[in-house]
């Protein structure tokens, strides 16, 4: 849990750190079994020590710590109630705020919409904290593991932190990448169309890396099969 609470207030400062929030704006939360361990509220990320928790269950209850937690609970708990995440991170990050009052949707500017699950859908308009905000949210999120929260900035998930964080990134580099190539007048940026987008979301299944294990499982699957293991 420990371990967990180090890597949760190390991706709360880079939130600050990378100007993806100013001051105590945005919240970071990371699911740890039924536990959920939240950033507290308006607190800055530099003052949070390693060894002061702050948890609640998956009802919003206080487990553990002395602080109260965000004010944005209702929609990091509507996250894990609707959805397998294990990590959830809200921003206000600048080109997504701006973005977030122009459109319904971030449209398909880039083949990274599809790190998303399709196209970014902006949730209408309601106060931070409540639960209207967090049913809005929910809506927004259907088949996709982030959203743009109208006038008010970001929220995104994944399976663990560094995820979440990473899609939080890049989604604000599209906002910002749209933003730029439609604000030449008279003309409209090319879009990606959504057959496109569906081959490379099984494409982005096979990015990167493979790990070790699975690199491992491959070798011993051809030595089953008496194959020389392929790079
Ligand atoms: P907290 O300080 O309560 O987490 O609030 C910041 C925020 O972004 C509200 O939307
Ligand atoms: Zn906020």
């Amino acid at each position: 849990m420990q371990n967990a609470w180090q890597k949760l207030v190390e991706t709360a400062r880079r939130t600050v750190e990378d100007g993806l929030v100013v001051g105590t704006s945005g919240n970071v939360s990371v699911r740890v079994g039924d536990t959920v361990l939240v950033t507290p509220t308006g607190v800055p990320y530099d003052r949070l020590g390693a060894d002061e928790l702050c948890a609640v269950d998956l009802e919003g209850r206080v487990t553990a710590g002395d602080m109260r937690p965000t004010s944005e609970l209702p929609m990091h708990l509507a996250v894990y109630r609707h959805t397998e995440a294990r990590a959830v991170v809200h921003t206000h990050a600048v080109h997504a705020t701006a973005v977030s009052t122009l459109v319904d949707e971030l449209p398909a500017i880039h083949y990274m919409t599809a790190a998303l699950g399709g196209p970014v859908r902006v949730a209408p308009y309601a106060t931070y904290g409540s639960d209207e905000l967090a049913a809005h949210m929910v809506e927004a999120l259907k088949d996709r593991s982030g959203c743009l929260l109208q006038n008010h900035g970001t929220v995104v998930y994944g399976d663990g932190l560094e995820q979440a964080y990473d899609r939080t990134a890049q989604l604000e580099w599209m906002c910002r990448v749209w933003l730029t190539a439609s604000s030449l007048p008279g003309r409209e940026p090319s879009l990606i169309p959504r057959g496109e987008l569906d081959r490379v979301a099984r494409k982005l299944s096979g990015y990167g890396q493979r790990r070790a294990e699975d690199a491992a499982g491959t070798a011993d699957a051809a030595d089953a099969a008496g194959e020389e293991p392929t790079a």
